[in-house]
């Protein structure tokens, strides 16, 4: 296995799930063996649910999944979701979660990245008004852009600029709330949205060039931190456990939540703040060395989390320096003994 960093999403207290009137769940999770996606495969394979995992592993690593492929109630199909899928199999939940998150990831093929957005959550809810099955979709504090008002309430209708390097995501990810929406109006689609801000930890890609993965493998190599611009911008980090926590949450709150759900954490810090704390907890001596700043990269970014606390009950735990103790180790790992590229 490699890393197993579920531990404090208490699945257990999901409880049954009123609405799913069969006794095991099938939950299909679309980018199933990237940094997320495949943690919500481990919280359902804990539950003893069936996962079918779909991944084209563009950006995701069967390393994420190998401990979960000889499970009974596990299935990985190497998949495409701008493509059509099909399975005879009944599927209660789906968690559409497949789209490279990193900028420099997301910008190597932009249309493709508009697509996968658009084109993917096209044909999940396709499959999802087939199957009479809930669908969750991976939606982002991107669709705020360089917001004028912080923190950013779900209310708030964001300033993002439709022609920059960072459009193909933020404006793929808008688009997608608006399918969204308008197939839980007129289809009826038990729909769900959750805005995600930025979340790091275990599984993280350690050269997918987002910033907590650059600042650790950086101070743990004693290389220099990259900090883009003056480092005045500023992120609020999420630790994955409890990110993972409130999407699970949203995905089985009861009454249904159709709008979208802000899940982040509000501790607000700047990107030469994240370099000293990495440092410190790193006990690194690498320097900082400042480079231009991407074009239209946004200033600040601060969930208002207000209506996910009111309707499930959710705020994160962990703080930035605690997640950053458990991912240390997982980067140093990494460096050490890369994980192996399996192939299936
Ligand atoms: P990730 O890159 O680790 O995972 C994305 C997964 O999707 C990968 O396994 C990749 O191979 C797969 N994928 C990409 N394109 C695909 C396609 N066309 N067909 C099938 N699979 C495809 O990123 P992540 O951090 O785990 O992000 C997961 C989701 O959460 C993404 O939709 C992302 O936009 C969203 N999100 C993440 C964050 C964050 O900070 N991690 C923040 C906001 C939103
Ligand atoms: N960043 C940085 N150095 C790096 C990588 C990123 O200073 O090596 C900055 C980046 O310019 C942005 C912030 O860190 O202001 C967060 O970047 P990331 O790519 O993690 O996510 P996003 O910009 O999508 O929030």
């Amino acid at each position: 296995m490699l890393y197993d960093s579920v531990d404090t999403v208490s699945v257990a207290k999901l409880g049954p799930l009123h609405t799913i009137k069969s006794d095991v769940t099938t939950v299909l999770i679309t980018g199933g063996a990237g940094f997320l996606g495949s943690q919500l495969c481990d919280i359902y394979i804990k539950r003893k649910d069936r996962v079918l995992c779909l991944d084209d592993l563009s950006t995701g690593r069967i390393a994420n999944i190998a401990h979960l492929l000889d499970r009974p109630n596990f299935e990985f199909v190497r998949h495409d979701v701008t493509e059509r899928y099909w399975t005879e199999a009944k599927i209660d939940l789906i968690y559409n979660m497949a789209c490279p998150a990193s900028p420099p990831r997301y910008q190597l093929d932009p249309i493709k990245t508009f697509w996968t957005n658009v084109h993917g959550a096209e044909t999940l809810l396709e499959l999802a008004k087939a199957k009479g099955a809930r669908i969750l979709q991976a939606s982002t504090s991107e669709v705020y852009g360089d917001p004028d008002i912080t923190p950013q309430p779900e209310e708030y209708h964001g300033n993002v600029n439709t022609m920059g390097p960072r459009a193909c995501y933020d404006e793929g990810k808008r688009a997608v709330e608006t399918l969204f929406y308008e197939s839980g109006l007129r289809q009826g689609i038990d729909t769900r949205i959750a805005r995600i801000f930025n979340t790091y930890g275990p599984r993280m890609d350690p050269a997918d060039g987002r910033v907590v993965s650059n600042f650790v493998t950086q101070a743990l190599r004693g290389d220099d931190i990259t900090i883009y611009g003056d480092g005045l911008q500023t992120r609020s980090f999420c630790y994955v456990d409890d990110l993972l926590r409130g999407l699970v949450l949203l995905m089985h709150s009861e009454p249904p939540i159709h709008t979208p759900v802000n899940l982040g954490n509000p501790g607000e810090f700047t990107m030469r703040e994240l370099a000293e704390i990495v440092i410190e907890e790193v006990g690194s001596k690498s320097g900082i060395t400042f480079q231009p700043l991407p074009q239209d990269d946004p200033l600040q970014r601060c969930p208002d989390i207000t209506q996910a606390k009111a309707l499930l009950g959710w705020q994160p735990k962990v703080s930035l320096r605690q997640g950053l103790r458990r991912t240390i180790p997982y980067f140093a790992r990494e460096l050490r003994n890369p994980s192996p590229e399996i192939f299936v």
